[in-house]
């Protein structure tokens, strides 16, 4: 919007609210990462930027109904799917996918429902060693009344208050210089009071100052370890490495009671000290005994329906709308070379979406704000848009008007910037009450109801 004089952008979101992973992903101890929404905050200041909530693009609206009124469309819609570990035993009660279990205790609606089972056993298994690996253990691990004043949801510190889990072990299937998890993330985990950390002996030989910048500086948290000595705590946690999910198992045929790995070695030709280094299955396995398991192993993005109406190809394999690196989605004849060659004219992606489910807000900014470069050095040189006839322009220009009654025939509601702010003031109020920066309202219908209050 500000490199582009008139340009007026409509930001259609799914839920009543904004935010997405930033609202519904981002631990809720971490307020400070939350700030970017200042920015948000900053651009729906514009008279020429309007939020469209509560509208589903691809369900409540069709694609090709909306092509006619944009030069151009974004997709952004993030990763709405995770991967699946793929072993046996992993539907069973008791065993979560990260996104639902964080998506549960930050407020998204979908998942209200899940009722994790942390009253069953004290033993948890977390599978990946990213940073959602470790928001998933911290959460479980540090003491409620800590989390008390955050924007979690009642439900999830009542359910919290009950677990009985005080050991969570958090596997790989590499080793510890390969891990994806962050210093900062892996260093918290240490300064939770009286959690211990189990110290990882093969570690000690291993001297950091050999090591590129990152791996030495987790190497040396590790090896430094917990505030909390193992011998005086209730809690802990610890890393395993070398360990290939294999099958999860029941005591009573529902519930899971343990985890069967598979014990995995460097490939013969693997530089142990890459990030990169590869790993094959040894003829051991390692039983671990969880009464609750998580499997964290990546999020993923699903093409949203009417997408190949509009020519666009999800590659389903790398879980992305396919785009040369500034964000221009790239029909699928398009072959490397010059950068707008095989552009499909006035379709582009950011977020997720266009580079797959890695990247911090920072990252994904940055990759965001070169999508939007792309759309403005297209339109500064004449590049076609999306209904684009001989060099003129033949959209609509209607943009949300002319959209508006195809989703308010649906029986949609959609909603406006002034609409959240409302919805805004009064989770912050309700938060208010009870000590809480913001009480959640669970569901889409609450969340339409204050609204009417
Ligand atoms: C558990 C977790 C914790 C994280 N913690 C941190 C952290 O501490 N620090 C950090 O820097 N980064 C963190 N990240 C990463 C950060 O959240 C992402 O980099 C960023 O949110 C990705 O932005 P995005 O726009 O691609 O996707 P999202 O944030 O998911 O936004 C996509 C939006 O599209 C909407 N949408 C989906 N489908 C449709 C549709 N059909 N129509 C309309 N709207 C739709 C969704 O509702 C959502 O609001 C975390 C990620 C996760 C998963």
């Amino acid at each position: 919007m500000n490199k582009v004089q008139d340009a007026v952008v409509d930001m259609y979101e799914q839920l009543p609210v904004p935010y997405g992973l930033v609202r519904f992903g981002v631990a809720p101890d971490h307020p400070e990462v939350k700030n970017c929404q200042d920015t948000f905050e900053e651009a729906a200041k514009s008279p020429r930027f309007n939020y469209i909530g509560n509208v589903s693009v691809g369900h409540d609206v069709e694609l090709v109904k909306m092509k006619p009124h944009y030069d151009a469309i974004l997709f952004s819609y993030g990763a709405s799917e995770d991967k699946k570990l793929g072993i046996p035993g992993e539907e069973l009660a008791g065993v979560y996918s990260a996104r639902e279990f964080v998506g549960w205790y930050n407020g998204l609606p979908q998942f209200q429902h899940l009722a994790p089972e942390l009253a069953v056993g004290n033993e948890a298994v977390v599978i990946g060693q990213g940073n959602v690996a470790l928001d998933v253990a911290r959460i479980l691990l540090t003491p409620v009344d800590k989390l008390r004043h955050t924007d979690m949801t009642e439900q999830a510190l009542q359910t919290l208050s009950q677990s009985k889990i005080d050991h969570v072990k958090v596997v790989g299937r590499r080793g510890p210089l390969q891990v994806a998890f962050s210093v900062k993330e892996v260093r918290e985990l240490m300064q939770i009071d009286d959690v211990a950390f189990h110290t990882i002996p093969s570690l000690t030989s291993i001297n950091p100052k050999t090591l590129p910048r990152i791996q030495k500086r987790i190497t040396e948290v590790l090896q430094k370890g917990s505030k909390s000595q193992s011998q005086k705590t209730r809690r802990s946690w610890g890393l395993e490495f070398f360990k290939a999910p294999q099958s999860m198992h029941a005591s009573d045929s529902t519930h899971l009671s343990s985890v069967t790995f598979t014990n995995q070695a460097f490939a013969p030709d693997a530089d142990p000290l890459s990030t990169s280094a590869s790993v094959v299955p040894t003829s051991e396995m390692t039983t671990m005994p969880a009464s609750v398991a998580f499997r964290s192993v990546g999020y993923k993005s699903v093409a949203i329906p009417g997408l190949s109406e509009l020519g666009v190809p999800f590659d389903t394999k790398l879980g992305i709308i396919p785009n040369d690196p500034y964000g221009r989605v790239m029909a699928p004849s398009a072959g490397p070379g010059s950068l707008t060659a095989g552009h499909i004219p006035g379709l582009y992606c950011a977020g997720w979406v266009k580079r797959g489910p890695t990247g911090v807000i920072a990252s994904t900014m940055t990759d965001a704000f070169t999508s939007a470069d792309a759309i403005v050095e297209d339109w500064e040189t004449g590049v076609s848009f999306l209904n684009s006839r001989q060099g003129e322009n033949a959209s609509t220009g209607l943009g949300w008007d002319g959209v508006r009654s195809e989703v308010e025939g649906k029986g949609v509601r959609p909603l406006n910037w002034e609409d959240w702010k409302t919805i805004d003031a009064k989770e912050k109020g309700k938060g208010e009450r009870i000590g809480k920066t913001r009480e959640k309202f669970a569901s889409v219908e609450e969340m339409l109801k204050a609204l009417d209050r």
